[in-house]
């Protein structure tokens, strides 16, 4: 190790606090932690101090798209820096901010309107939390207050957004500052003991939507649910049709739906939006993590000339939303924002993409045949390879062995970084990634879960 890389662990050690992380471990080798320092991305990889490059095999948690360091991006954010950086978006506007509204309305579902601009996706989910709480207080529906969301859902870590969260792991301590919601039980076919049709889950996993909506919907605002698949639950695939029912039930009791696009959107999928696969038109559509290739933090939550015209009334009618962030809508993040979905015209990275999906799905098929995977899901590009000490009864690895995690720190010896969630092996790479790369990357996982398994 260089001792200037010595030095830059010494000193995060000292002064840094790393989210999602069991500080006491990291950094130390004997825990499985060693302490890797980014220093550079090339395209598809990453590059540390030492000079190692891995393969970005979860696109920098799940947010890059068309590779780092992209000249188009690049260009746009110093192009932007030469005119100004901030300023801010409080009863003030900016250049390319509005570029981006009008460009993402074109691009979203038809009757979204309306673009709302923060700077995380847990702030967007927050932002539709409170538009639609404040939509029906404003419409006179003064009963409906709370919200129907389904379990293992992720919607990101401030109180408001956790409170929507169904992954008990991460929210539990955190349950009396939450505030209470109606939670279903959400599709995860592996382990549900429905056994039938795809289509007849999908009724299935709906009707348990319906039996809550049903008796509670005076009460409900909106449901809240991420599209075709729950993401950090451990890539949790809904059965085809499950999401258009959603949404027609949502129509059918009054209630509003919010389609948390922060990990699908952007391509993900295959398309633009994962609500495109099956036409769905949300109340509230959430962006984030892609929107601006990876390259800043910005959010957006794009909703309806409904619900955005009950906002409007006289200045002392007090019916605005209050609601805001010092960085919202951040010019430097917009510029970027604005060349990434340039770049999707330009380069057709969504017709790219579908060869890549079928070559994923292919090489994902050996994966599937390896003894201690239990089951492999895959959308698009987001990947989940859950892995289990026994196939036959699908009997779980013990959390304590650390199977997922310890797969992840050896593929980094073989260039590829990827981060687990628990059991489960994560591939998010970036859409850019090349058919080589991609084929490594599969290689790669596997061979290390073979290796991990092994014993
Ligand atoms: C990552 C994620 C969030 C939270 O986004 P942050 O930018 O990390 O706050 C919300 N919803 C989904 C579906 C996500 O994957």
């Amino acid at each position: 190790m260089t001792p200037e890389t010595k030095r830059l662990i010494r000193w995060d050690k000292k002064y840094v606090w790393h989210p999602f992380t069991q500080m006491k471990e990291w950094g130390d080798e004997k825990a499985g932690q060693p302490a890797v320092v980014i220093e550079k991305g090339e395209r598809n990889r990453l590059v540390d101090t030492e000079g190692r490059r891995y393969l970005d095999g979860v696109s920098s948690l799940w947010c890059n798209v068309h590779g780092h360091r992209h000249a188009r991006i690049d260009r746009a954010v110093k192009k932007q820096l030469g005119l100004i950086a901030h300023s801010t978006f409080l009863g003030l506007s900016n250049v390319p901010a509005v570029e981006l509204a009008r460009k993402l309305i074109g691009l979203a579902p038809k009757n979204l309107s309306k673009v709302f601009y923060s700077d995380s996706g847990s702030a967007a989910v927050e932002v539709a939390v409170k538009m639609a709480f404040q939509y029906w207080q404003l419409k006179g529906r003064r009963r409906k207050k709370t919200f129907l969301n389904l379990r293992n859902a992720y919607h990101g870590d401030t109180l408001g957004s956790a409170s929507l969260g169904g992954i008990d792991l991460f929210h539990e301590i955190f349950k009396p500052l939450l505030f209470k919601t109606y939670q279903v039980k959400a599709p995860y076919y592996y382990r549900d003991e429905f056994r039938g049709s795809e289509s007849r889950y999908a009724q299935v996993c709906a009707a348990r939507v319906e039996q809550v909506l049903k008796k509670h919907h005076s009460r409900i605002c909106a449901i809240v649910a991420e599209p075709l698949m729950q993401g950090a639950a451990g890539m949790l695939k809904q059965p085809r049709g499950y999401l258009a029912q959603v949404s027609r039930l949502a129509k059918k009791y009054g209630v509003l739906l919010i389609v948390d696009e922060v990990a699908t959107g952007f391509g993900r999928t295959g398309k633009m939006f994962a609500c495109e696969h099956e036409e769905v038109r949300p109340d509230f559509l959430c962006l984030a993590k892609g929107i601006t290739g990876g390259y800043l933090p910005l959010s957006a939550t794009l909703t309806t000339e409904q619900v955005y015209s009950a906002f409007l009334g006289k200045y002392e009618e007090f019916k605005a939303f209050f609601h805001g962030h010092t960085y919202s809508a951040n010019p430097l993040a917009c510029a970027a924002a604005l060349a990434n979905l340039e770049i999707f015209e330009k380069e057709k990275t969504l017709q790219k993409l579908r060869p890549k999906i079928k070559l994923l799905g292919e090489a994902l098929k050996k994966i599937n045949g390896l003894e201690h995977v239990g089951d492999v899901r895959q959308v698009g590009f987001m990947v989940g390879i859950e892995l289990v000490r026994d196939r036959a009864t699908k009997e779980p690895y013990p959390m304590q062995e650390k199977r997922g995690y310890r797969v992840t720190l050896l593929a980094r010896k073989y260039g590829v970084m990827i981060r687990p969630l628990g059991n489960v092996i994560v591939l998010m790479p970036p859409l850019s990634i090349t058919p080589a790369e991609l084929r490594k990357l599969c290689r790669v996982i596997g061979d290390c879960i073979q290796q991990v398994t092994d014993k």
